[in-house]
C-alpha cells in the first residue's frame, strides 16, 4: 500500500491501494499509517470475503470485518466494532456498503415466498413488515451513511475517532468515499443533563441504533383497598353480663 510516509490519512493511503489493486495490482502490502487492525463494517455478501482485504491492500489478517446483513448499525454490530476497536487496537473505522446489494433488492413478496418455500408461517415475523424483519434497505448508499454517523454516535467510541463510509464495487473492487471520517466529532450527540434528584431518568436506546424504543415501565396496578367488615357489637351473653359485673365489684374501693 503505497509508500509509508506519502499520504497524510489512512483513507488517502487506503485510496491509493485501491487505485493501485483496480491498476492490476493485487499484492497485499503493509500499510504505514494503519499498523495495527482495519476495522470495517460490511455486509454479509460472500463476495466481498476475499475482495475487501486486496480492494484495501492489505492481508486478510489486517482486516477485522464486522457482517450483517446490509452492514447495518445494530446494537450488537456496534457492540462488537467498539470491542475490535479496543481489544484489537484499531484507529479508524470503516462503514463500506456495496453495489448490488441484495437486502436492497428483496421485496416484500421475496421474503414471504421464500418463507412459504420453507414451510414457515408468515405468522413467524410477529406481524412486522417482512422487509423490515430481515432489515432489508432502500439504497446501499444512503445505507452506509447511516451507519456510520450511527456508529459516531457510540459514546463507547473515543471522540474524533474517525467513522468513514465508502462504497465498493461488488464486482472490481473500487471503492468511492461517501463521507470522510475526519474532524466529524462533532456530530457526537451531546450527553443527555443529568436529571433532577429524585426523577428516574428515561430508558430508551441511542436513537441511531436499530433497538425497538424500550416501552416506559408501567406502573404498578393500584388495587383497591379491601373492603373490611365493620365491627359488629355482638349481643353480650348472660355469662359475659356476670362477669362484668364482678369486674367492676372487684375494682371497687371497699
Ligand atoms: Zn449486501
Amino acid at each position: 500500500m503505497g509508500a509509508p510516509g506519502t499520504h497524510e490519512t489512512l483513507l488517502d493511503e487506503v485510496l491509493a491501494a485501491n487505485r493501485a489493486f483496480l491498476d492490476g495490482d493485487p499484492a497485499p502490502r503493509p500499510c504505514a499509517l494503519g499498523a495495527g487492525r482495519f476495522l470495517l463494517l460490511t455486509c454479509m455478501d460472500p463476495r466481498l470475503s476475499a475482495l475487501l482485504p486486496r480492494a484495501f491492500g492489505v492481508g486478510p489478517e489486517e482486516m477485522v470485518m464486522i457482517r450483517n446483513a446490509a452492514n447495518r448499525a445494530s446494537a450488537d454490530a456496534v457492540r462488537s466494532l467498539c470491542a475490535a476497536f479496543f481489544v484489537l487496537s484499531a484507529k479508524e473505522v470503516f462503514v463500506v456498503g456495496h453495489t448490488d446489494c441484495r437486502m436492497a433488492q428483496w421485496t416484500a413478496m421475496d421474503v414471504l415466498n421464500a418463507l412459504a418455500k420453507a414451510g414457515v408461517p408468515r405468522a413467524a415475523l410477529g406481524g412486522k413488515d417482512p422487509r423490515e424483519w430481515f432489515g432489508a434497505i432502500g439504497s446501499a448508499r444512503q445505507n452506509a451513511l447511516d451507519a456510520a454517523r450511527a456508529v459516531r454516535a457510540c459514546p463507547v467510541l473515543p471522540a474524533g475517532t474517525p467513522v468513514h463510509a465508502l462504497l465498493v464495487d461488488s464486482g472490481t473492487g473500487a471503492l468511492e468515499v461517501l463521507e470522510k471520517g475526519y474532524g466529524r466529532d462533532t456530530t457526537r450527540t451531546p450527553p443527555p443533563a443529568a436529571p433532577s434528584p429524585g426523577v428516574p431518568p428515561p430508558i430508551s436506546p441511542p436513537p441511531e441504533l436499530d433497538v425497538p424504543a424500550l416501552a416506559p415501565p408501567k406502573p404498578p396496578a393500584r388495587e383497591p383497598p379491601p373492603i373490611l367488615p365493620s365491627p359488629v357489637r355482638k349481643p353480650a351473653t348472660g355469662l359475659e353480663r356476670a362477669a362484668d359485673v364482678l369486674r367492676k365489684l372487684r375494682g371497687r374501693k371497699p
